[in-house]
């Protein structure tokens, strides 16, 4: 996840005098920060109301079988605990579709995790907000994928757009910590300005952006993936949007996902806006390091299954009903896990030759898998061009490997 507001908030910092190197220099020292356990994206259930067309878990409204016991859940809880895990998202399918959601979720504040709940909205009702408010959620985030009509048509659902809305009015009117999410593509790109407006009227505290990846139903649309131009325009716009938030002294967050090249990005929009603070935040971005899956982003699916991110559905890396998670988590016998962990990461093609490869640590890596079958090729929606990633147009492209730099 790339926090825009974040480094927004340092270059007002910087704006002002302050200075990061001291910072950067302690965290550039020691690379790209760990997390003392990753993030865990639990999808326990993978029943959903809904079936949206970039959905990655290829969803539907029927129970799977074989999904974690309330009992199981709740030992890989106390696992993940002991493993120091710090958060927890709770998805699915749609994960109020559970009925042990709330049991689950007020464990899981009772244990002490931050806890978000991810959901597409439409169950969230005068029924069971006060349920939802008395969890205390961190955060709540709900997906919108364009204003009404075209949000009902990505969902498949007349209506779906006023259910989320209206979830999203409850969240915020108990007091929860509710946001956003919003898959760009070129069908709704040039909804987002209309969103970034809606986000304002209707208070929501966080917008993110997630960039279609092709995994799941995703896969399948890869073709209707926006333009890198498109994904430029709407970097641009968000950029701007939360630099003339924290001017206003307003506290809303922006954050993107699934496209690391987001941070290589943010530099070439500073040289042209604040030129001068242009090495200061690149070594902030180095201190992130890009993309952490397998790293700092683990997700463990609704059978048990545990992957290097939400989008590695197909690759499993062992399951928690046989051997704890703490246990497959550090293991790099793994191929995949190995290459993750490694730093740097195994890069072949214009990412092993990127000039900004410690910033961005690759894109994500079930792209350039999904396309190649090679986990280690160029992720094919990097939107920057050979120019700005150091590597000439027509030229020989450089194979590197974490010991070697040769010719391919
Ligand atoms: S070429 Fe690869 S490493 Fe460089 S910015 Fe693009 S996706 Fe990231």
């Amino acid at each position: 996840m790339f926090r825009i507001s974040k480094y927004m908030q340092q270059l007002a910092a910087l704006e002002q005098g302050a200075d990061l190197s001291t910072l950067n220099r302690r965290g550039a020292a020691s690379g790209p920060q760990r997390l003392p356990g990753p993030v865990v994206i639990w999808n326990l259930i993978r029943r959903c109301n809904l079936t949206c067309k970039h959905c990655y878990s290829i969803s539907a409204d029927k129970d799977f079988p074989g999904e974690l016991s309330t009992a199981e859940i709740f030992t890989v809880m106390d696992d993940l605990k002991d493993f120091h895990v710090p958060v927890l998202i709770l998805s699915g399918g749609e994960p109020l579709l559970r009925p042990d959601i709330f049991e689950i979720s007020q464990r899981a504040k009772a244990m002490g995790f931050y806890v978000g709940l991810s959901s597409n909205g439409t169950l969230v009702t005068q029924d069971n907000i006060q349920q939802i408010a008395a969890v205390g959620y961190d955060y709540v985030g709900i997906s919108i994928d364009g204003v009404r009509a075209t949000h009902d048509v990505f969902r498949r659902k007349q209506g779906a757009y006023d259910e989320a809305m209206h979830g999203i009015r409850l969240c915020h009117e108990h007091g929860i910590k509710v946001g956003l999410r919003f898959t760009l593509t070129q069908d709704n790109a040039h909804e987002l300005p209309e969103l970034l407006q809606i986000m304002q009227d209707e208070q929501v505290d966080k917008f993110y952006l997630s960039h279609l990846n092709y995994a799941g139903r995703g896969n399948k649309n890869r073709k209707d993936d926006v333009i890198h131009q498109m994904t430029r325009d709407a970097m641009d716009l968000l950029f701007e949007t939360c630099w003339a938030d924290v001017q206003a002294g307003r506290q809303r967050e922006f954050v993107t996902g699934n496209n690391d090249a987001d941070g290589v990005y943010l530099l070439y929009w500073l040289q042209k806006r604040f030129p001068q603070h242009v090495a200061a935040m690149r070594d902030s971005l180095v201190c992130w390091g890009g993309n952490s899956s397998g790293v700092n982003i683990a997700n463990i699916d609704n059978l048990g299954e545990v992957h290097p991110d939400t989008f590695w559905w197909h690759y499993s890396l062992g399951n928690v009903r046989q051997r704890p998670f703490s246990a497959i988590w550090p293991d790099t016998s793994d191929p995949l896990m190995a290459g993750l962990k490694a730093s740097p990461r195994p890069l072949e093609g214009r990412c092993g030759a990127c000039r900004y490869l410690d910033v961005c640590g690759g894109n994500t890596r079930v792209r350039a898998h999904q396309l190649t079958g090679n986990f280690w090729a160029e992720d094919p929606a990097c939107y920057l061009t050979d120019e700005e990633i150091g590597v000439e147009a027509g030229a020989e492209r450089l194979t590197v490997t974490p010991y070697r730099r040769s010719r391919a």
